[in-house]
């Protein structure tokens, strides 16, 4: 391809077959078990990767498709949980940036002494702060996204931080805590990965969520 492509990404084909259907000249890839559609849109080389469920599948297709296509940009998107009671279905999120959902630090307790879940202390193991949060969304592109909110009329449009894990929590009182005590605004499972991978190969990139589900409302 002449331009450097961008990446749109989805996990599951519901996220993905609006992109493919519009996708011009369209061929499909299969690399491993991850499939890449390759085409244009508006003229503009784009890739759409289905990267399946999760944080180690959606690395692994973003890794990989950096090292194929070299994209000029990551846009990872697709469903998630609202946090709080501002947030309803429908509406979209712009990824900021992301907290690590399942990422804990376990203190020792002896042998009998049970396990204290709620305790479990959040913390991030493999960013280069201590901190919980990796602020990775590329601001040109949480800029321009956010720019266009008044075009879209499905919901309202907010931008701030996806909170991404393996885990799928409909405990209303544990959501109503993580997102008072980190600002969190929606819960997926695959941006962790993708911000990351994408920063560590130093590639613009963005999440955009729309909400589908919210347990607390
Ligand atoms: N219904 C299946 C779905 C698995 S997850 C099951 O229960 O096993 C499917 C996708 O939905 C993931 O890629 C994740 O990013 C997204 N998702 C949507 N809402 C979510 C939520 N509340 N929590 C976590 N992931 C969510």
């Amino acid at each position: 391809m002449e331009k450097r492509p961008i990446l749109i990404q989805g996990a599951i084909d519901i996220e993905i077959n609006y992109l493919k259907e519009i996708l011009k000249e369209k061929e499909e890839i299969e690399i491993g078990t991850y499939k890449f559609y390759t085409g244009y849109i508006n003229d503009y080389p784009v890739i759409v990767s289905k990267t399946k469920i999760g944080q180690t599948n959606a690395g692994a297709s973003t890794s990989i498709a950096i090292l194929k296509y070299n994209p000029i940009m990551i846009i990872n998107q697709g469903t998630a949980g609202g946090h709080g009671k501002n947030i309803h279905k429908g509406d979209l999120i712009i990824g900021k940036d992301y907290m690590n959902l399942t990422a804990f630090r376990i203190e020792r307790r002896e042998e009998g002494s049970g396990s204290d879940l709620a305790g479990w202390k959040m913390r991030a193991f493999y960013t280069d702060s201590q901190h919980h949060i990796y602020n990775v969304a590329d601001m040109r592109l949480v800029d321009i996204a956010y720019g266009l909110k008044r075009r879209y009329r499905m919901g309202n449009v907010f931008q701030g931080r996806i909170a991404s894990g393996e885990i799928w929590n409909r405990e209303s009182d544990r959501i109503m805590y993580i997102y008072k005590k980190y600002g969190t605004l929606c819960e997926e499972m695959e941006t962790g990965a993708v911000y990351t991978i994408a920063k560590n190969f130093d590639i613009p990139v963005l999440g955009i969520r729309v909400i589908t589900n919210n347990e607390v409302l």
